[in-house]
């Protein structure tokens, strides 16, 4: 009897893919660029083909495939929804031709979620009961792991931290709504905030660092380390919106732990402490007993969420067979 799984982890960048053992040991990885005018058959044999390199350099067969897609996911149809950022991902079926192919059982899952559940079981999460985690990156996602399961919700749209509206005079956000945290806070939004001092003429340090270029996220952060009040302000800011967002999470579901990972945490205590400053200003009662942990699953976090998910609904359906014999 095997115990490992294989998880793929479909970025817009990076298709990744390896073994995973039951306690999070990771093996046989491989890596190929997402491809960038794929036809959603192409697309779908790349990953295939990804999938069947792992199979084949494997000594044992895997009980199981989970994909992390980075978009809206209908788990139960096995269908990505839409993912903007991975071309030919708008209402394709992966789980039929991947498990077909492959000879296993193949689930999908959105990746924040996924995410989450990676850090519950492997990660920073460990330990917790209840357990949110929310990805500060280029946007802002986030899962919910409740009484050790992954909370889906009625439409699988559960965890949506980054559309939680924190500002209805903020800029529109790409999901439509007004000052979403996304659109407040997130790798995107910084990088507006950037681009607005240097168009304002608030941040020479800024604008002298540029040239010519946009800034990102990234430059607003070196541009506050290098002494510019502004861009310190902003990401103060950010963090301080960011708090009061997890804190409104925090109250409602009052959760043990709560997880982040993402680029944005390179900016360390200039975000984090005004984050969790107003984070436990608004707590309420017992929610103010909420942790705040990062992640310690780095560059692993979505290989290790997707083999989560799979151990996880693997260990659904074994227990549904258990169940008809009641
Ligand atoms: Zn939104």
């Amino acid at each position: 009897m095997t115990n490992t799984v294989i998880a793929a982890d479909i970025g817009g960048t990076n298709l990744r893919a390896a073994l995973v053992a039951v306690d999070g040991t990771l093996s046989q990885r491989r890596q190929v660029p997402t491809p960038k005018s794929a036809t959603p058959d192409g697309i779908v044999q790349e990953i295939v083909g990804l999938l069947r390199a792992v199979v084949e350099a494997a000594d044992e067969t895997a009980l199981g495939v989970c994909l992390a897609v980075p978009g809206l996911i209908n788990g139960d149809a096995g269908t990505v929804v839409i993912a903007p950022n991975v071309p030919g991902f708008r209402n394709l079926n992966l789980t039929t031709p991947v498990s077909g192919a492959l000879g296993i059982p193949c689930f999908i899952e959105n990746d924040a979620s996924a995410a989450a559940l990676g850090e519950f079981r492997f990660g920073a999460g460990r330990g917790a009961r209840n357990l949110v985690h929310a990805t500060l990156g280029t946007g802002i996602g986030g899962g919910i792991v409740i009484e050790g399961r992954l909370y889906r919700g009625s439409k699988g749209l559960a965890g949506e931290i980054g559309h939680v509206v924190i500002d209805p005079t903020g800029p529109v956000c790409n999901c439509g709504s007004r000052g979403c945290l996304e659109a407040m806070v997130s790798g995107v939004a910084f990088a507006a905030r950037a681009k607005r001092l240097i168009s304002l003429e608030r941040s020479p340090i800024l604008k002298e660092m540029m040239g010519d270029r946009d800034p990102s996220s990234t430059d607003l952060f070196a541009a506050a380390q290098a002494g510019c009040q502004h861009a310190m302000a902003e990401i103060q800011n950010g963090g301080h919106l960011l708090g009061l967002a997890l804190g409104g999470v925090s109250n409602v579901l009052n959760p043990d732990a709560i997880t982040l990972s993402g680029g944005l945490l390179a900016m360390g205590e200039m975000l984090l402490e005004p984050m969790r400053k107003a984070m436990f200003s608004i707590a309420y009662g017992p929610a103010s007993g909420t942790i705040v942990r990062l992640s310690t699953l780095g560059d692993d976090a979505g290989l290790l969420g997707a083999a989560a998910v799979c151990f996880e609904r693997l260990g659904e359906e074994s227990s549904s067979e258990v169940l008809k014999f009641w």
